[in-house]
């Protein structure tokens, strides 16, 4: 693979602690990006805000703002990522869809190619900048337009099941499955607007879990243990 877009969660960077920041764990994040980045892949990043907020949670504010905070918490968690991975001696550029003044540089495609030019990691801040979409959404719409070549999908559980494995015991985790299945069957990847558009888009889709130790560059490798989306 040349170029992949990595979605990470939120609550992947709070660790333990589920909400805010957990250092420890996002140095490791970043040292996995440093060596897939130094083998020669080019690495576009996507961060969810649910560490921080989010839109659909509050039943007070109106849905519009309760959104727009989510995405400005997508920018926390993206400038506090580049830093680390800055920290450990990489380039950085971090978009956003939306004029932040001099925090982030405005996404264009063409910005983008010549920040991947460049060798910099690059960053997608702030979802797709409008309500009722989310991160997910974001994630594909951004690996489409930079036409990375697949989706690593980076989540709390290590796969896709056949039902919810914090529920149900018995739940199986498929190791491959077509995007079609996915969607036919609502399960629960990405949400349900991301998932067609990666079945329209023809976007394939590696499924893991982060905590699990170097699973970020075994994907890349090829020594997968979670589930390939197939298109
Ligand atoms: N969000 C949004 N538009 C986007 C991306 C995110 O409004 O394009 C907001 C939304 O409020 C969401 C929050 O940002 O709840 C955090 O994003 P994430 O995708 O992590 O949220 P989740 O899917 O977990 O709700």
């Amino acid at each position: 693979m040349k170029r992949v877009l990595l979605k990470l969660s939120g609550e992947a960077l709070a660790g333990e602690k589920k909400t805010g920041f957990d250092e420890a764990t996002v140095i490791e994040v970043a040292k996995q990006i440093r060596t897939i980045a130094e083998e020669g892949l080019e690495i576009g990043i996507v961060i969810g805000g649910g560490n921080f907020w989010r839109g659909r949670t509050s039943e007070t504010i109106d849905r519009n703002k309760a959104d727009q905070i989510g995405m400005l918490a997508t920018v926390m968690n993206c400038i506090y990522v580049s830093d680390i991975c800055r920290y450990l001696g990489l380039k950085t550029e971090i978009f956003t869809p939306f004029v932040c003044g001099a925090f982030t540089s405005l996404y264009s495609k063409d910005a983008v190619e010549a920040s991947f030019a460049q060798g910099k990691i690059v960053f997608f801040a702030g979802g797709t900048g409008h309500p009722y979409f989310s991160t997910d959404t974001a994630t594909v719409l951004r690996a489409v337009e930079i036409e990375a070549e697949a989706i690593l999908l980076a989540k709390a559980v290590d796969g896709i099941y056949d039902s919810d494995p914090k529920t149900n015991p018995n739940a199986v985790k498929y190791d491959e499955i077509s995007i079609e299945e996915v969607v036919a069957k609502k399960l629960a990847a990405m949400d349900l607007t991301a998932s067609i558009m990666c079945m329209e888009q023809k976007m394939p889709m590696l499924v893991f879990a982060l905590d699990e130790k170097d699973s970020i560059i075994n994907a890349v490798h090829g020594k997968f243990v979670g589930t390939k989306v197939t298109v």
